[in-house]
């Protein structure tokens, strides 16, 4: 008979993860990828805010490694422009 072994919580955790991924890809899914996101906040100045960063923040949350649609990696994106980025941990869903 084996010794009695206790797991913490972190490895019961851990273990399930790893079998739900084996799971997910063996039915040829998909499974979840701990990603950095970020995205752009208007800023606002006695201007107002950029009318030329609208595609940008209706781009709302892409990965923190692309380029936002103007092709500029944040801000700023143009001289004057008031805009701020934020930044969130997020999960990816990424095709097996
Ligand atoms: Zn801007």
């Amino acid at each position: 008979m084996l010794p009695a072994r206790t797991y913490s919580d972190y490895e019961i955790t851990e273990a399930l993860a790893i079998i739900d991924r084996a799971l997910t890809e063996k039915r040829g899914e998909y499974y979840y990828e701990e990603v950095l996101l970020k995205r752009v906040l208007p800023g606002e100045s006695d201007t107002g805010t950029c009318e030329e960063c609208n595609e940008n923040i209706d781009a709302g949350w892409i990965d923190s490694e692309d380029v936002y649609p103007s092709g500029d990696d944040g801000p700023e994106f143009h001289p004057g422009c008031v805009c701020e980025e934020e930044y969130k941990e997020g999960r990816r869903r990424v095709y097996v």
